[in-house]
Protein backbone atom coordinates (compact mmCIF):
# COMPACT_ATOMS: atom_id res chain seq x y z
CA UNK A 1 0.00 0.00 0.00
CA UNK A 2 2.58 2.52 0.76
CA UNK A 3 4.11 2.31 -2.62
CA UNK A 4 0.97 2.84 -4.05
CA UNK A 5 0.30 5.90 -1.91
CA UNK A 6 3.70 7.33 -2.31
CA UNK A 7 4.19 7.69 1.32
CA UNK A 8 8.11 6.23 1.78
CA UNK A 9 9.03 9.01 -0.81
CA UNK A 10 11.22 11.67 0.47
CA UNK A 11 9.31 14.61 -0.27
CA UNK A 12 11.00 17.86 0.55
CA UNK A 13 8.41 20.91 0.79
CA UNK A 14 10.16 23.70 -1.68
CA UNK A 15 10.46 27.44 -0.61
CA UNK A 16 7.46 29.37 -0.01
CA UNK A 17 6.14 31.26 -3.40
CA UNK A 18 5.23 35.14 -3.10
CA UNK A 19 2.15 35.44 -1.34
CA UNK A 20 -1.16 35.83 -3.78
CA UNK A 21 -3.15 38.74 -3.08
CA UNK A 22 -6.60 37.40 -3.13
CA UNK A 23 -7.39 34.93 -0.41
CA UNK A 24 -7.73 31.46 -2.23
CA UNK A 25 -8.65 28.01 -1.31
CA UNK A 26 -6.51 25.04 -2.35
CA UNK A 27 -9.62 22.70 -4.15
CA UNK A 28 -7.30 19.18 -4.27
CA UNK A 29 -4.78 18.69 -1.21
CA UNK A 30 -3.21 15.47 -0.42
CA UNK A 31 -1.45 16.82 2.86
CA UNK A 32 -0.54 13.34 4.55
CA UNK A 33 2.11 12.98 1.73
CA UNK A 34 4.12 15.99 2.83
CA UNK A 35 4.72 14.35 6.44
CA UNK A 36 3.57 10.69 7.01
CA UNK A 37 1.64 11.97 10.08
CA UNK A 38 -1.28 11.64 11.76
CA UNK A 39 -4.37 13.59 10.67
CA UNK A 40 -4.00 16.07 13.31
CA UNK A 41 -0.39 16.50 14.24
CA UNK A 42 1.51 19.83 14.61
CA UNK A 43 3.20 19.37 11.08
CA UNK A 44 -0.04 19.28 9.24
CA UNK A 45 -0.94 22.71 11.50
CA UNK A 46 2.34 23.56 10.48
CA UNK A 47 1.83 23.41 6.67
CA UNK A 48 -1.69 24.74 7.00
CA UNK A 49 -0.28 27.89 7.95
CA UNK A 50 2.33 28.36 5.80
CA UNK A 51 -0.23 28.06 3.18
CA UNK A 52 -2.28 30.46 4.92
CA UNK A 53 0.72 32.63 5.11
CA UNK A 54 0.83 33.02 0.99
CA UNK A 55 -2.91 33.46 0.81
CA UNK A 56 -4.17 29.44 0.71
CA UNK A 57 -6.25 29.98 3.83
CA UNK A 58 -8.64 26.87 3.28
CA UNK A 59 -8.08 23.69 1.78
CA UNK A 60 -9.62 20.51 0.45
CA UNK A 61 -7.96 17.37 1.54
CA UNK A 62 -8.79 14.97 -0.91
CA UNK A 63 -9.21 10.98 0.00
CA UNK A 64 -8.29 8.17 -2.56
CA UNK A 65 -8.52 5.17 -0.32
CA UNK A 66 -10.73 4.11 2.79
CA UNK A 67 -8.08 4.10 5.42
CA UNK A 68 -6.52 7.68 3.83
CA UNK A 69 -10.23 9.32 3.66
CA UNK A 70 -10.91 8.53 7.35
CA UNK A 71 -7.16 10.41 7.60
CA UNK A 72 -9.20 13.02 5.46
CA UNK A 73 -11.91 13.34 7.47
CA UNK A 74 -10.45 13.33 10.78
CA UNK A 75 -8.08 16.03 9.22
CA UNK A 76 -11.10 17.93 8.70
CA UNK A 77 -12.31 17.39 12.05
CA UNK A 78 -9.05 18.85 13.99
CA UNK A 79 -8.70 21.74 11.52
CA UNK A 80 -12.24 23.49 11.76
CA UNK A 81 -12.12 26.97 9.33
CA UNK A 82 -8.86 25.57 7.75
CA UNK A 83 -9.91 22.26 6.18
CA UNK A 84 -12.67 20.61 4.64
CA UNK A 85 -12.86 16.68 3.49
CA UNK A 86 -13.59 14.23 0.48
CA UNK A 87 -13.67 10.85 0.43
CA UNK A 88 -13.68 8.42 -2.30
CA UNK A 89 -11.61 5.30 -3.38
CA UNK A 90 -9.35 6.74 -6.16
CA UNK A 91 -10.13 4.96 -9.54
CA UNK A 92 -6.52 3.32 -9.47
CA UNK A 93 -7.86 1.87 -5.70
CA UNK A 94 -11.34 0.47 -6.65
CA UNK A 95 -10.20 -2.42 -8.79
CA UNK A 96 -7.22 -3.30 -6.86
CA UNK A 97 -8.23 -3.61 -2.83
CA UNK A 98 -8.64 -6.66 -1.29
CA UNK A 99 -12.58 -5.70 -0.50
CA UNK A 100 -13.98 -3.55 -2.46
CA UNK A 101 -17.47 -3.95 -0.95
CA UNK A 102 -16.48 -3.21 2.49
CA UNK A 103 -14.39 0.18 1.39
CA UNK A 104 -17.31 1.38 -0.59
CA UNK A 105 -19.24 0.79 2.58
CA UNK A 106 -16.82 2.87 4.82
CA UNK A 107 -16.82 5.42 2.31
CA UNK A 108 -20.87 5.73 2.19
CA UNK A 109 -20.43 6.15 6.11
CA UNK A 110 -18.19 8.92 5.53
CA UNK A 111 -19.90 10.71 3.18
CA UNK A 112 -22.70 11.42 5.68
CA UNK A 113 -20.21 13.47 7.97
CA UNK A 114 -20.69 16.90 7.71
CA UNK A 115 -17.05 17.74 7.49
CA UNK A 116 -17.51 15.83 4.35
CA UNK A 117 -18.25 18.10 1.37
CA UNK A 118 -17.76 16.45 -1.96
CA UNK A 119 -17.41 12.98 -3.27
CA UNK A 120 -13.64 12.65 -4.89
CA UNK A 121 -11.46 11.85 -6.20
CA UNK A 122 -13.18 9.00 -8.12
CA UNK A 123 -13.54 8.51 -11.59
CA UNK A 124 -12.05 6.24 -13.94
CA UNK A 125 -8.42 5.95 -15.23
CA UNK A 126 -7.32 3.90 -18.37
CA UNK A 127 -3.96 4.59 -18.40
CA UNK A 128 -3.24 2.87 -15.29
CA UNK A 129 -5.58 0.26 -15.58
CA UNK A 130 -5.80 -2.78 -17.33
CA UNK A 131 -8.69 -4.25 -19.50
CA UNK A 132 -9.50 -6.85 -17.34
CA UNK A 133 -10.06 -4.59 -14.18
CA UNK A 134 -12.43 -1.66 -15.88
CA UNK A 135 -15.38 -2.75 -15.28
CA UNK A 136 -14.73 -3.11 -11.46
CA UNK A 137 -13.44 0.26 -11.86
CA UNK A 138 -16.63 1.65 -13.57
CA UNK A 139 -18.47 0.07 -10.76
CA UNK A 140 -16.83 2.12 -8.09
CA UNK A 141 -17.09 5.21 -10.62
CA UNK A 142 -21.45 4.52 -10.26
CA UNK A 143 -21.49 3.67 -6.52
CA UNK A 144 -19.55 7.40 -5.89
CA UNK A 145 -22.36 8.89 -8.36
CA UNK A 146 -24.84 8.00 -6.37
CA UNK A 147 -23.16 8.47 -2.87
CA UNK A 148 -22.76 12.43 -4.29
CA UNK A 149 -26.21 12.53 -5.65
CA UNK A 150 -27.30 10.53 -1.92
CA UNK A 151 -25.53 13.06 0.03
CA UNK A 152 -25.79 15.88 -2.28
CA UNK A 153 -22.04 16.64 -1.82
CA UNK A 154 -20.07 17.68 -4.63
CA UNK A 155 -18.46 14.78 -7.18
CA UNK A 156 -14.90 15.12 -8.07
CA UNK A 157 -13.55 12.95 -11.18
CA UNK A 158 -10.60 11.93 -11.65
CA UNK A 159 -10.32 11.30 -15.54
CA UNK A 160 -7.45 9.55 -17.43
CA UNK A 161 -7.32 8.63 -20.72
CA UNK A 162 -11.19 7.37 -20.23
CA UNK A 163 -12.97 10.46 -21.31
CA UNK A 164 -15.38 9.05 -23.32
CA UNK A 165 -16.39 6.56 -20.85
CA UNK A 166 -16.05 8.67 -18.21
CA UNK A 167 -19.39 11.16 -20.22
CA UNK A 168 -20.88 7.87 -20.76
CA UNK A 169 -21.26 7.12 -17.08
CA UNK A 170 -22.49 10.15 -16.07
CA UNK A 171 -25.00 10.57 -18.28
CA UNK A 172 -26.09 6.95 -17.36
CA UNK A 173 -26.08 7.57 -13.91
CA UNK A 174 -27.12 10.83 -14.03
CA UNK A 175 -24.60 13.67 -13.14
CA UNK A 176 -24.81 14.79 -9.69
CA UNK A 177 -25.59 18.59 -9.95
CA UNK A 178 -22.39 19.42 -8.53
CA UNK A 179 -19.69 18.08 -10.48
CA UNK A 180 -15.83 19.00 -10.69
CA UNK A 181 -12.96 17.61 -13.35
CA UNK A 182 -10.17 17.90 -10.69
CA UNK A 183 -7.64 16.95 -13.13
CA UNK A 184 -8.56 18.46 -16.36
CA UNK A 185 -6.90 16.09 -19.05
CA UNK A 186 -9.08 15.90 -21.61
CA UNK A 187 -7.63 18.04 -24.33
CA UNK A 188 -10.73 19.86 -26.00
CA UNK A 189 -12.40 16.57 -26.36
CA UNK A 190 -14.59 16.86 -23.03
CA UNK A 191 -15.02 20.48 -23.58
CA UNK A 192 -16.57 20.18 -26.94
CA UNK A 193 -19.20 17.53 -25.10
CA UNK A 194 -19.80 20.23 -22.47
CA UNK A 195 -19.42 23.97 -22.68
CA UNK A 196 -18.57 24.16 -26.68
CA UNK A 197 -21.64 21.49 -27.39
CA UNK A 198 -24.29 24.43 -24.88
CA UNK A 199 -22.88 27.09 -27.29
CA UNK A 200 -23.55 24.90 -29.96
CA UNK A 201 -26.94 23.95 -29.15
CA UNK A 202 -28.26 27.07 -27.91
CA UNK A 203 -26.81 28.83 -31.13
CA UNK A 204 -28.77 26.10 -32.96
CA UNK A 205 -32.20 27.08 -30.64
CA UNK A 206 -31.35 30.30 -31.97
CA UNK A 207 -31.47 29.70 -35.58
CA UNK A 208 -34.49 28.22 -35.08
CA UNK A 209 -33.58 24.49 -34.79
CA UNK A 210 -34.36 21.27 -32.95
CA UNK A 211 -31.72 20.57 -29.85
CA UNK A 212 -32.07 17.34 -28.14
CA UNK A 213 -31.95 17.06 -24.41
CA UNK A 214 -31.81 15.15 -21.64
CA UNK A 215 -34.72 15.84 -19.04
CA UNK A 216 -35.28 14.00 -15.84
CA UNK A 217 -37.17 11.36 -17.57
CA UNK A 218 -36.96 10.71 -20.97
CA UNK A 219 -35.23 13.20 -23.75
CA UNK A 220 -36.73 16.32 -24.62
CA UNK A 221 -37.34 18.45 -27.88
CA UNK A 222 -36.76 21.77 -27.78
CA UNK A 223 -37.23 24.83 -29.76
CA UNK A 224 -36.85 28.66 -29.20
CA UNK A 225 -40.68 29.09 -27.96
CA UNK A 226 -41.05 33.12 -29.68
CA UNK A 227 -40.16 31.30 -33.31
CA UNK A 228 -43.54 29.66 -34.50
CA UNK A 229 -41.67 28.10 -37.60
CA UNK A 230 -39.11 26.94 -34.93
CA UNK A 231 -42.24 25.57 -32.38
CA UNK A 232 -44.00 23.76 -35.42
CA UNK A 233 -40.72 21.38 -36.19
CA UNK A 234 -41.45 20.09 -32.61
CA UNK A 235 -44.66 18.82 -33.83
CA UNK A 236 -43.52 17.63 -37.31
CA UNK A 237 -40.68 16.01 -35.94
CA UNK A 238 -43.01 14.38 -33.06
CA UNK A 239 -45.86 13.82 -35.05
CA UNK A 240 -47.78 15.79 -32.33
CA UNK A 241 -51.65 16.93 -32.08
CA UNK A 242 -51.60 20.40 -33.36
CA UNK A 243 -54.26 20.97 -30.46
CA UNK A 244 -51.33 19.43 -28.07
CA UNK A 245 -49.45 22.05 -26.01
CA UNK A 246 -45.60 22.53 -25.34
CA UNK A 247 -44.58 22.86 -22.12
CA UNK A 248 -41.80 26.23 -22.01
CA UNK A 249 -38.59 25.95 -20.08
CA UNK A 250 -37.49 29.00 -18.77
CA UNK A 251 -33.97 30.39 -17.31
CA UNK A 252 -34.85 31.96 -14.66
CA UNK A 253 -37.23 33.47 -12.19
CA UNK A 254 -37.73 36.65 -14.44
CA UNK A 255 -39.09 34.19 -16.80
CA UNK A 256 -42.13 33.39 -15.68
CA UNK A 257 -42.88 37.06 -15.76
CA UNK A 258 -43.01 37.09 -19.01
CA UNK A 259 -44.56 33.67 -20.29
CA UNK A 260 -47.63 34.23 -18.03
CA UNK A 261 -50.21 36.99 -16.11
CA UNK A 262 -51.90 36.91 -13.40
CA UNK A 263 -49.18 34.87 -11.18
CA UNK A 264 -50.44 33.62 -7.85
CA UNK A 265 -48.23 33.84 -4.86
CA UNK A 266 -48.14 29.97 -4.17
CA UNK A 267 -46.91 29.35 -7.53
CA UNK A 268 -44.28 32.01 -6.98
CA UNK A 269 -43.58 30.29 -3.15
CA UNK A 270 -43.55 26.94 -5.17
CA UNK A 271 -41.11 28.08 -7.87
CA UNK A 272 -38.69 29.44 -4.71
CA UNK A 273 -38.48 25.69 -3.35
CA UNK A 274 -38.12 23.59 -6.24
CA UNK A 275 -36.23 25.58 -9.19
CA UNK A 276 -33.83 24.68 -10.82
CA UNK A 277 -35.83 21.26 -10.90
CA UNK A 278 -38.37 19.23 -12.67
CA UNK A 279 -41.91 20.95 -11.62
CA UNK A 280 -44.20 22.30 -14.14
CA UNK A 281 -46.60 25.16 -13.30
CA UNK A 282 -49.62 26.02 -15.00
CA UNK A 283 -50.56 29.83 -15.55
CA UNK A 284 -52.68 31.65 -17.52
CA UNK A 285 -50.49 32.85 -20.17
CA UNK A 286 -49.57 36.64 -21.61
CA UNK A 287 -49.62 37.52 -24.73
CA UNK A 288 -46.29 35.79 -25.37
CA UNK A 289 -47.28 32.52 -25.36
CA UNK A 290 -49.17 32.44 -28.48
CA UNK A 291 -51.34 29.41 -30.04
CA UNK A 292 -48.87 27.59 -32.20
CA UNK A 293 -47.23 26.68 -28.04
CA UNK A 294 -50.53 26.48 -26.36
CA UNK A 295 -51.93 24.36 -29.06
CA UNK A 296 -55.71 26.36 -29.23
CA UNK A 297 -57.10 29.15 -27.97
CA UNK A 298 -57.11 28.29 -23.51
CA UNK A 299 -55.86 31.08 -21.80
CA UNK A 300 -53.10 28.95 -20.75
CA UNK A 301 -49.33 28.62 -20.82
CA UNK A 302 -47.31 26.40 -19.57
CA UNK A 303 -44.10 27.08 -17.29
CA UNK A 304 -40.84 25.02 -16.74
CA UNK A 305 -37.42 25.24 -15.74
CA UNK A 306 -35.20 23.38 -17.45
CA UNK A 307 -32.14 21.54 -15.05
CA UNK A 308 -28.92 20.80 -17.16
CA UNK A 309 -27.84 17.45 -16.85
CA UNK A 310 -24.31 17.77 -18.14
ZN1 LIG B 1 -5.51 13.81 -6.23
Amino acid sequence: MADRHNRDLDRKPGPLPEPIKTKTVDSHAHLELIHNSEPDSPLIKQTLDQAASVGIDRVVQVGYSAEQSIWSVKCAESFVGQVLAAVALHPNEAPVVDDLEKDLKIIEELAANPRVRAIGETGLDFFRTPEELRDKQKYSFARHIKMAKDHNKALVIHDRDSHRAVLDLLIQEGAPDKTIFHCYSGDQFISRCTADAMTTAAASIAEGNLVAFPTETVYGLGADASQESAVAKIYTAKGRPADHPLIVHISSMDGIGYWADEISEYAIALARAFWPGPMTLICKRSDAAKDFITGDKRPWAYEYLITLLL
